[in-house]
C-alpha cells in the first residue's frame, strides 16, 4: 500500500478534517519536499523558508550530511532504551558538553527538557526550596510545569490548578527578580533571548545580574536555550554571547537538524542531584536522534556556519535598518544571530499571508513582531530574495495604513 505520495493539499486537508484534532491554526497547504532553504507544496509551488521548522530546521531542509548520518544509523539501530549504552549518545553528549560545560541528559522536546530542568532544580535542594522565578513574555513549553513557567495568562486559561511555586517578573528587570528571590527559591529560569515573546534581547548586564542574584541567594540559574542553542545566536549557545554560564541549560528545536531531540546540561556540581530512578525518558537519547545531532553539529563546524550566521545576521540587520528609515511602521529591530524580530506599530499577522502569496515563509509573534529564524547556512542570495519580498509587503501595508 502506498502510504504517502501525491495527495493534493485539499485531499490531505480532508484527512485532517476527519481524523486530526483541530488544535492548531494551519495554513491550507500541504508541504511535500524541502531542500536547503526551499520547500515545495503538494501543488508544486516553491517557497523560500526563512522560518524553517519553527527554528528546528537549523540547517534548512534535508541537509546532506544529516540525511546521510540518519540513513546510516537507521539501517543499524533505530532505538535502544537507556538501560544500555550507545556510542551515538556518548558522542553527542561529548560534542555538546565540550562546547559548553557539565553533563547532559537527553529527552525529545523543549518542554520535556524544561520539565527535567525544573525537577533537577527542586531535587538539588532536596525539595526544600520549591520556588522558581521566571520572566513575563517568556515561553517554556506546554506540559504542566513548563506552561506554568510560561507567565502569560493566555497559555493558562482553563488549565488550573497549575503547578505550585512559580513567580513571575518582567524581563530585563533585575530588581523585580531580586524582590522575588528568597530562601525557598531553587531557581531563576529565563531564556537568554526571548523567542516566542517577540525576540527580546537582554540589556547589557542583565544576564550577569541574574548570575549575581542567584549566587548571592545560593539558588540555581537555568537558561532555557531551546531556541537559542546550536549556533542560533552565532555562538554554540546563547549564554556565550554574554559570557554568563548557567547551572542548567535546556535545549531542543534545532539540536538534531530537524529530528525530535531535547536535552539539558547541568554543571558537574548539580548533575548528580538527578539521582538514579528520579527521572527518565524512554526515547531520550535514542541513536537516530543522536546521530542526527552529531551530524548537525559537525556540519556547523566543518562549514563554518557560526561565522556565516554572524555575517548573514549583519546583512539582515543592514537591510532592515535601511528599510526602517523608509518605513515608520517599523518600530524596532531586534537581531541576534539568526533570530530576527521586526517590531511593527501595526499587527504583523497579515504580512505572513502576503509573503506566502509571494513565495516566502516567515512568522508573526507577539501580535506585532515579524520573526525570522533563518537556517545557519542561508546564503546572501536567499537573504536578498527574502528581504525584497518583505520590503514589498511592508511598503504595501504602510500604504494601506
Ligand atoms: C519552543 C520552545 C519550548 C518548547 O519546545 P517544544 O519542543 O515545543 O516542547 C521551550 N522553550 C523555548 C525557549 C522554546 O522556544
Amino acid at each position: 500500500m502506498q502510504v504517502t505520495g501525491h495527495a493534493s493539499s485539499q485531499e490531505t486537508i480532508a484527512l485532517f478534517d476527519k481524523y486530526v484534532i483541530p488544535n492548531y491554526g494551519r495554513y491550507p497547504i500541504s508541504l511535500v519536499r524541502g531542500e536547503g532553504s526551499y520547500v515545495w507544496d503538494a501543488e508544486g509551488k516553491r517557497y523560500l523558508d526563512l522560518f524553517p521548522g519553527w527554528g528546528c530546521n537549523i540547517l534548512g531542509y534535508c541537509p546532506e550530511p544529516v540525511v546521510a548520518a540518519i540513513q546510516d544509523q537507521v539501517s543499524r539501530l533505530i532505538h535502544v532504551p537507556n538501560t544500555w549504552y550507545t556510542e551515538a549518545q556518548g558522542r553527542f553528549a561529548e560534542f555538546l558538553c565540550t562546547r559548553s560545560f557539565g553533563k547532559a541528559f537527553f529527552c525529545n522536546s523543549g518542554a520535556e527538557a524544561v520539565e527535567g530542568a525544573i525537577k533537577l532544580a527542586r531535587l538539588h535542594f532536596d525539595g526544600k526550596r520549591p520556588k522558581i522565578i521566571t520572566c513575563e513574555n517568556g515561553f517554556h513549553g506546554r506540559t504542566y510545569a513548563a506552561v506554568t513557567a510560561t507567565a502569560q495568562p493566555k497559555y493558562h486559561a482553563g488549565l488550573g490548578p497549575l503547578v505550585a511555586g512559580f513567580r513571575y517578573a518582567p524581563f530585563n528587570d533585575l530588581e523585580a527578580i531580586s524582590s522575588l528571590v528568597d530562601d525557598e527559591t531553587c531557581a531563576i529560569l529565563v531564556e537568554p533571548v526571548q523567542g516566542e515573546g517577540g525576540v527580546n534581547i537582554p540589556d547589557d548586564g542583565y544576564l550577569a545580574g541574574l548570575r549575581k542574584i542567584a549566587d548571592e541567594a545560593n539558588c540555581l540559574l537555568i537558561f532555557d536555550e531551546v531556541q537559542t542553542s546550536m549556533g542560533r545566536t552565532g555562538t554554540w549557545f546563547g549564554y556565550q554571547q554574554w559570557g554568563v554560564q548557567p547551572d542548567i541549560m535546556t535545549m531542543a528545536k534545532g539540536i538534531a537538524g530537524g529530528v525530535a531531540a531535547g536535552a539539558f546540561i547541568a554543571t558537574e556540581e548539580v548533575a548528580p542531584s538527578l539521582r538514579p530512578g528520579m527521572h527518565a525518558s524512554t526515547f531520550g537519547g535514542n541513536p537516530l536522534a543522536m546521530a542526527a545531532g552529531l551530524a548537525t553539529g559537525q556540519m556547523i563546524e566543518e562549514q563554518n556556519l557560526l561565522e556565516n550566521c554572524q555575517s548573514m545576521s549583519d546583512l539582515f540587520r543592514q537591510f532592515f535598518e535601511q528599510l526602517q528609515t523608509e518605513l515608520p511602521i517599523i518600530r524596532e529591530l531586534r537581531v541576534k544571530g539568526m533570530m530576527i524580530g521586526v517590531d511593527l506599530n501595526i499587527p504583523s499577522g497579515p504580512a505572513v499571508g502576503k509573503c506566502m502569496e509571494r513565495g516566502l515563509l516567515i512568522n508573526s509573534t507577539h501580535d506585532t513582531v515579524l520573526r525570522l529564524l533563518p537556517p545557519l547556512n542561508v546564503t546572501v542570495e536567499q537573504v536578498e530574495e527574502g528581504c525584497e519580498i518583505i520590503a514589498t509587503v511592508l511598503r504595501e501595508m504602510a500604504e494601506e495604513e
